[in-house]
């Protein structure tokens, strides 16, 4: 039968760690830690589970973690948002993102996503008959020029992808870019997702201007988080989309039959620790600073060069002094095969690969899986 998606073969992450397992290589690869989250957290999942949490939990989410979502947003951005109305517990960010896209793209509209852009949005919006508009962000800083993104809204524009702390460049949304984009949406009918996975990991003082902070974009926003990141615990595939009565109503809709619930036991834990921990919150990012910048200072005594990730737990090098000659993906082809450690070519993030020599490393490791990474790295 023909395809629904002719261009898409299997995603990087998969492809990446498997050769990463294959070659016992050091996985840097996909964006995961190699150590667990609080104990705590962990041992409330069994709790719950012997106590019977083994059942369908309500569609939406059990209520006692969307109460929890509520204390955190209003202490981190100062709104009080409806558990009932507007929070949506889902399986993971990725299906959040996807039930955001399907909820209200249709044929023929247009999206615009920022290259790179993470690799599940342009399959989203085409399975759902939409057409992507890429506006490629500019090495090396990877903001947004936000006349391109004028010049590229048409009557057809029906939603915007946004995403900060950017994956895989690192880069976070200042006020002028909130600014500009208050400005940009102002009368028009533009709905926004903001991708807001990594809000915790911001690095250098800076803050994360969350959209629910100004009710200009909050109206027309899908918010979506991922307690993955937060926690440590990616495989759990715990994640929530915060929107308005009306979004959230549509939201849910495709959320009830994409999958229906998320393991209950899972929301819990994470309720429980939410309110036991709520410091651990504010704690990341110095946790995954002090991990960037171990990796660094190492690397700083290679031949890769880079500018320090402003958020995730990303970092982006360029290695045009080691492989010029090289594209991104023979270079981690090389990389994983020859030296052992795996890492992501950005340009599997671009529909025009980028003329540069950018690889994605994920520092979410123990110290020593680091250095041990950055031992081979710096030898290159
Ligand atoms: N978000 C993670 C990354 O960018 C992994 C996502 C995934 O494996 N689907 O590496």
């Amino acid at each position: 039968p023909p395809s629904k998606l002719p261009n898409i073969g299997t995603t990087i992450f998969s492809v990446m760690s498997k050769m990463a397992a294959d070659h016992q290589a050091i996985n840097l690869s996909q964006g995961f830690p190699d150590y667990n989250g609080p104990k705590d957290l962990l041992d409330r999942v069994g709790y719950h589970t012997e106590q019977g949490a083994n059942q369908y939990p309500p569609m939406t989410g059990v209520p006692v973690l969307r109460e929890a979502i509520v204390d955190k947003v209003s202490r981190h951005y100062g709104r009080t948002v409806s558990a009932e109305d507007e929070i949506t517990i889902t399986s993971g960010g990725t299906e959040a993102l996807f039930d955001a896209i399907t909820c209200v793209v249709s044929p023929g509209d247009e999206v615009i996503i920022f290259d790179p852009a993470f690799d599940s949005y342009v399959p989203a919006v085409q399975l759902n008959g939409g057409v992507p508009v890429h506006i490629q962000l500019q090495a090396p800083h990877f903001g947004i020029d936000w006349d391109v993104v004028k010049a590229a809204i048409t009557p057809k524009t029906r939603l915007m992808i946004l995403n900060s702390p950017h994956n895989p460049t690192g880069s976070v949304f200042s006020q002028a870019d909130i600014d500009a984009l208050c400005d940009l949406v102002k009368g028009t009918d533009i709905l926004l997702i903001s991708d807001d996975v990594y809000e915790h990991i911001v690095f250098d003082g800076q803050q994360h201007l969350s959209f629910v902070k100004y009710d200009e974009l909050f109206q027309r926003s899908f918010v979506i988080s991922s307690f993955g990141k937060t926690y440590h615990a990616t495989g759990w595939k715990v994640a929530y989309c915060i929107a308005p009565p009306a979004l959230t109503a549509e939201f849910r809709k495709v959320h009830q039959f994409v999958t229906f619930t998320t393991p209950p036991a899972l929301q819990l834990a994470i309720a429980d620790y939410m309110r036991q921990a709520p410091e651990h919150c504010d704690e990341l990012a110095g946790f995954y600073q002090a991990k960037r910048d171990l990796f660094n200072n190492v690397m700083q005594d290679s031949r890769f060069s880079f500018i320090p990730s402003g958020g995730t737990y990303f970092q982006l090098m360029d290695y045009r002094a080691i492989q010029p000659d090289m594209s991104d993906t023979e270079f981690c082809e090389w990389l994983v095969n020859e030296k052992g450690v795996a890492a992501i070519p950005v340009s599997v993030f671009c529909k025009q690969p980028p003329d540069a020599t950018l690889v994605r490393f994920c520092f979410a490791k123990n110290d020593e899986t680091l250095l041990a990474a950055t031992e081979i790295l710096k030898g290159l």
